[in-house]
Parts: structure tokens; C-alpha cells; sequence
């Protein structure tokens, strides 16, 4: 017996369990798990025609609020084996496979010079749907000639709606940064790289100053995540130059949680007292660990995901986050709202080739697009729309074979080994993103407009025309 076959230890193996498997959570007509999938009909997942669901589901019209739920990285592959593994071959996520309207969208980037790249990242494809506008890679929602793209959030702010941007990873990681900031590289989080990295951008020069400067800025309503290191930084220019990011964010009426308890302490969210949740100095831990992928790790023994010890039970989850946002943000008053909510590290543990990583940060945003469904569905006058950024590297092979690449084999809840392989680095490096078109899923006003082939720019279009938004 080697290392791997934890399950025969004895060790209870909490991680990524369910209560039950959720049989039909999705479409009324779905059948779902359940079933005898050897006998005739079994595997379907449909009771019967489903026309009268797909146009109960097809609403024009405007939206009160809209919530963006973004799984980084999140592709085809990634939600099938995350599904494999915690509800089955035949079982449905409650959440990501609850949307009613399903299509697929383009999110190639482009060079500086306008050509085609095939494999974009996080910065290009967020400041996409961010802004409308596409772009290069490593780029925050500023266009391919530099300049500033008017992104979703501040249209919003505009508009007067309420605003929120809710992220696992450090809150001026691309996913998030692309809302509340426009600046020539992502890796520019404070003052000290600003100043080397993108010095058009940096406050000495007269530029908007760095992401995290931009962001206190921007001010969305609540904003929550990781990456407090940097607030530690010093403003190098201006009103709070010598200041540390934090102590300005302070000086500016910016309520600061850092932990669970904190956070459900906060009441009220608003302009003249934002919150801005600092969970972690980088990102947040995330929720299960697992054997590592490894060449020939595909022929060990199926081994089971655990929970991340490491994971402090006072580190709020992506659905505390995601809740809290809503609750703050959702005002008698009827403003409306944009919230945008990532779960950044299905990307972060796909390029460590790290299969448990990555399935237990999917079921973390199921988690959370389960709160955002539950909420839309009471309030009735809130558009959901699920997607990814870009597709990445794992792929679900033969089970119990290896690659060329690296390989990983799992005992699936249901019993079955689901093996993995990782092929675009070698072991010890960064598995790369790939390009394949992804699944974008959508609930309420305009969810119709996620349907056929779109491309990710789309998305832009498709929320403003929700929140009445105008450039
Ligand atoms: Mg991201
Ligand atoms: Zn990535």
C-alpha cells in the first residue's frame, strides 16, 4: 500500500463531501443523479420535453442588480471533474449547473499590435467583459494603444447603483483589479512596482497611482478578498504620501474587517463608509489538498481529498463573502446593484497541477453561486451570469493511465477512479492556460443573450444593457 490510498487508513475524509446528492436542483425537468444509469433511459438527465422551462427562462427587459460570478480558470474540464468527483458522473452542481440558459464564448486576447493570441490571461479576459474592450495580456482594462477603458463598476457607481467586487485571491489580482483600476501591467499592486513597473501610472508622474491606490479611489461600496501586504506600502505622492495604504484607507472612512467575526459584525456598507475586507496578506487559503501530480502518478492507488488543515475556521468562505456582499449591497432603497464575485484559485491550483486544489475551489463557488441563485429567485428582479476567464490545463484521461505529461488518480465520491493529467509544463513548473472557448450560464433579465456563441466582450454589453448602463 502506498502513500496514497488514505482511504483505507481509517481517516475519516471529510473534504468535499455533500449532505446528499442533489437530484434534479437544476431545471424542474432534469432527472439527475439517481437513476440507474445501466438501465435504458437512466443516464438522462431530462423527464420530458423541456421547451416550456427554456422559454419560461428567456426574460428582456432590466434588472435591478446583477451578480458576476467568475470561476478563474474555470473550463469544461474543470467543472466535469470537479463534478465527477463530488456528485458524480451522472450528479449536477446546485448551483453552476443550475442556470437555466447555457452557452459558449470566445476569449482569445490580442497582441499590441492588434493580432490574434489564442491563450489570453486573467488581465485581458477580465478587462474583456470588463469593459467591452479586448485587449493584451497582462493589461487592466486599458485597450491595446493604453488607454483607459471605462469598466462595468464605475458605470455602475455612475448610474448610481451600489457596487461590490468579492474575490478569493488578493483583491488587486486581475479578476478584481480589472473593475477599479485601468493601469499597463497587473503586476503593479502598490507604490514600490508601480513606480518601476508602470511608472505612466505611478503618483510622482501624475498618473492615477497604483492598483491599490486606484481601487481606494474607485471606492465600490464593498470590496473583499485577499492581499493586505501590500497596504503595508507607502503612497509616494500626494495627499497621503509617507501614509501606509492602509492608514489612508482608514483616514478615508474605509471599514476594515480581517476575519469572519468582524466581517458579520459590519451592518451597513455605503460611500461614506465603505467596507474593505482584508483577509489574508496574499490569497486566501484554500479549501482541499490532495496528492500532487506527478509523471506516472495516474497508476498509484486512487487517493482521496482532504480538507486544508491550513485553512483557519476564521477565514470567511467564498459563500460568507459572497452573502455578506449581497446583504450589504441589496438597500430598501432599491438602488441596485453590480457585484462581481471570483473564485481565483481553481486557476492558482490548475497551474500547481493540483487536482484537489482545484475541485475544492469549484465546489467553493458553487457554494457561492448557490447563495447569488438563492437570492436572485427571492428578489426576482436579479440577473446571474456564471462563467471563466479562460480555460486551463487539466484533463480528465483514461483511468489509471499516465501521460506524457503529469498524472494524478482520485477515488470519486461515488467510487470510481477519476484520473487527471496536467501537460503544458514539466514537473516543477507552471502549468499554462489554454484557449478553448468556455461555458458562460446565465438567470433572469437578458440571460438569454448568454445563448449560441458569444464572445467575452459580450458580457459587457449584455450587463449594461441589464443595469441600463450608458459609457
Ligand atoms: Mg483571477
Ligand atoms: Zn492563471
Amino acid at each position: 500500500m502506498n502513500s496514497h490510498t488514505r482511504r483505507t487508513t481509517g481517516r475519516t475524509v471529510v473534504a468535499l463531501s455533500v449532505a446528499a446528492v442533489v437530484v434534479g436542483a437544476g431545471t424542474a425537468g432534469a432527472i439527475g443523479a439517481g437513476q440507474d444509469p445501466s438501465a435504458h433511459g437512466g443516464a438522462k438527465r431530462l423527464s420530458g420535453d423541456n421547451s416550456k422551462i427554456v422559454k419560461a427562462a428567456i426574460k428582456g427587459g432590466t434588472s435591478d442588480n446583477v451578480i458576476l460570478l467568475i470561476g478563474d480558470g474555470m473550463g469544461d474540464s474543470e467543472i466535469t471533474s470537479a463534478r465527477d468527483y463530488v456528485h458524480g458522473a451522472g450528479g449536477r452542481f446546485p448551483g453552476i449547473d443550475a442556470l437555466p440558459l447555457t452557452g459558449q464564448y470566445t476569449t482569445y486576447s490580442l497582441t499590441k499590435d492588434a493580432k490574434t493570441d489564442y491563450v489570453p490571461d486573467s488581465a485581458a479576459t477580465g478587462s474583456a467583459w470588463a469593459t467591452g474592450t479586448k485587449t493584451y495580456d497582462n493589461a487592466v482594462s486599458v485597450d491595446i494603444r493604453g488607454k483607459a477603458q471605462k469598466t462595468l463598476l464605475e458605470l455602475a457607481k455612475k448610474r448610481g447603483l451600489r457596487t461590490g467586487n468579492v474575490t478569493t485571491a488578493e483583491i488587486q489580482d486581475a479578476t478584481p483589479a480589472v473593475q477599479v483600476s485601468h493601469i499597463s501591467a497587473r503586476s503593479c499592486y502598490g507604490p514600490v512596482k508601480t513606480s518601476a513597473t508602470c511608472p505612466e501610472a505611478a503618483l510622482e508622474n501624475g498618473g492615477p497611482g497604483s492598483i491599490t491606490e486606484q481601487l481606494l479611489n474607485t471606492r465600490p461600496d464593498v470590496t473583499l478578498g485577499g492581499g493586505a501586504a501590500t497596504f503595508a506600502e507607502k503612497a509616494a505622492a500626494g495627499k497621503y504620501k509617507d501614509k501606509t495604504l492602509l492608514e489612508q484607507a482608514a483616514s478615508r472612512g474605509y471599514q476594515l474587517p480581517t476575519d469572519l467575526a468582524s466581517l458579520k459584525a459590519i451592518k451597513t456598507a455605503s460611500q461614506s463608509k465603505p467596507v474593505l475586507g482584508l483577509f489574508a496578506p496574499g490569497n486566501l487559503p484554500v479549501r482541499s489538498t490532495g496528492p500532487a501530480a506527478t509523471p506516472g502518478g495516474g497508476k498509484l492507488e486512487p487517493a482521496r481529498c482532504e480538507d486544508n488543515a491550513k485553512r483557519p475556521a476564521t477565514q470567511p468562505k467564498l459563500a460568507d463573502l459572497t452573502t455578506k456582499a449581497i446583504s450589504l449591497l441589496d438597500d430598501k432603497n432599491k438602488k441596485g446593484f453590480f457585484l462581481q464575485v471570483e473564485g481565483a484559485s481553481i486557476d492558482k491550483q490548475d497551474h500547481a497541477a493540483d487536482a484537489c486544489g482545484q475541485i475544492g475551489e469549484t465546489l467553493d463557488l458553487d457554494e457561492a453561486v448557490q447563495a447569488a441563485l438563492a437570492f436572485a429567485k427571492k428578489d426576482k428582479h436579479t440577473t446571474i451570469i456564471v462563467t471563466a476567464d479562460h480555460a486551463h490545463t487539466s484533463q480528465i484521461v483514461e483511468a489509471g493511465s499516465t501521460t506524457p505529461g503529469l498524472t494524478t488518480n482520485l477515488l470519486t465520491n461515488e467510487g470510481s477512479p477519476l484520473t487527471i493529467s496536467y501537460g503544458t509544463a514539466a514537473a516543477g513548473g507552471s502549468q499554462q492556460h489554454t484557449g478553448s472557448q468556455l461555458r458562460v450560464a446565465a438567470y433572469g433579465p437578458q440571460a438569454a443573450n448568454v445563448v449560441g456563441l458569444t464572445d467575452q466582450t459580450d458580457i459587457f454589453f449584455t450587463i449594461s444593457r441589464a443595469l441600463k448602463l450608458k459609457k
